[in-house]
């Protein structure tokens, strides 16, 4: 799929956005607050459509409660460009101009003694600034207030994630072709980059060349070493299409895959695809990381699986949920995440196979869908 080709999706409305702080409202006096404030970020884009083109640091946040119509505060001189977001008719709008306290404005829109969830991304300055201005009202973090804001997808943000996937298979389907052995890991790191935008992406978060021993490093990015024939090389590449993320992993052999590596690669490919399979309504997140966890365990590579199984995405590409041992949240249609389980053998290699799946009415579906087996490149 290449640039052009793909299906266009269909613009969220201000019907949509207004869905989303309805249900926002219900969520939040369901968790006991009086209210949330929202700053620029993931949780501002997907409540409003609105994008400051810079975040500075004049105030700008959007307060969504119960008997109120939700509201945006911004400074004077940003409200055109507020106007002008795709959900801007679903909120009221009011300004501030510089040499005002707009910690004052702000105060005006929050209930004295109230509760009020804030977004994780909030500037510290901006919170201390409310927390002078009202010393009785109390304030915590969205991210654990309410964790699942944006977890459930409707079918417009399926169609993203959906595109997004099949935009980072062509990715891996052209990454493919291009020579591996004598490069650096950056180079395949730049070509991963520059594929993830003809493809259609028009931001990319990350690219994982993880070669060597450099694999066996799950948090390696890409740096000098060059790429050597009977390496195993983790791909791990991801960004923002059309507003929504991508998130993949495949691990190729280059040249001929020596008999561990093909042994072990099999492990973590039999790891996702049970995890995969577990996938439906109704399961806890934690079960998901448990499944993946005991193939690998059983195959004796239990302390070489390092991290969490996966993790959701949508707006951003790392979010809640998150598959991990302690996470009780149960599984719902809608819902987007990783499954991602790993092999990582220290000063030698490390094995990674990721998918995004979205939980269906009885089932799981991916998003990811190149083939697992074990690629041979050059
Ligand atoms: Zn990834
Ligand atoms: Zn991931
Ligand atoms: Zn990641």
């Amino acid at each position: 799929m290449k640039a052009g080709m793909q299906a266009v999706p269909v613009p969220f409305t201000s019907e949509d956005y207004a869905a989303r702080m309805a249900r926002l409202v219900d969520q939040a006096v369901d968790a006991g607050l009086d209210g949330v404030i929202v700053t620029p970020g993931p949780d501002l884009v997907w409540l409003t459509g609105y994008r400051p083109t810079a975040v500075t640091e004049r105030l700008t946040m959007l307060f969504v409660a119960p008997n109120m119509r939700p509201t945006l505060l911004v400074p004077i001189l940003e409200r055109p460009d507020a106007e002008a977001a795709d959900g801007a008719s679903a909120i009221g709008m009011t300004d501030w101009v510089d040499g005002t306290d707009p910690y004052e404005a702000a105060s005006r829109l929050l209930q004295p003694d109230g509760r009020f969830g804030i977004s994780d991304s909030a500037w510290a300055m901006h919170l201390l600034g409310l927390q002078s201005a009202l010393p009785d009202t109390r304030f915590g973090a969205l991210s654990q207030r309410l964790p699942m804001m944006r977890a459930l997808k409707d079918d417009n943000e399926l169609g993203r994630l959906s595109l997004a996937g099949a935009a980072a298979d062509a990715t891996f389907e052209e990454i493919l072709k291009v020579r591996f052995a004598g490069r650096r890991e950056t180079d395949v790191a730049a070509d991963l980059a520059r594929l993830l935008r003809e493809c259609g992406h028009e931001q990319v978060d990350f690219t994982v060349v993880g070669s060597g021993p450099n694999g066996a490093n799950p948090h390696h990015e890409a740096g000098d070493r060059v790429i050597e024939r009977g390496d195993a090389v983790v791909l791990d590449f991801g960004g923002l299409m059309h507003g929504y993320g991508s998130d993949t992993t495949r691990t190729v052999s280059v040249g001929e895959p020596s008999r561990e590596l093909r042994e072990v690669h099999e492990i973590v490919r039999r790891a996702q695809q049970a995890a995969f399979e577990a996938v439906r309504p109704g399961v806890p997140c934690q079960e998901i990381d448990r499944v993946a966890r005991a193939v690998i365990a059983e195959a004796g590579y239990g302390e070489r699986f390092i991290h969490r199984t996966g993790h959701g995405i949508g707006v951003t590409t790392h979010e809640p949920p998150y598959m991990v041992e302690g996470e009780e949240q149960l599984l719902q249609p809608g819902m987007c995440f990783s499954i991602e389980p790993g092999i990582y053998l220290k000063g030698r290699f490390g094995v990674r196979i990721e998918d995004i799946v979205s939980v269906t009415a009885s089932g799981g579906t991916r998003f990811n869908n190149t083939d697992q087996a074990l690629q041979v490149v050059e």
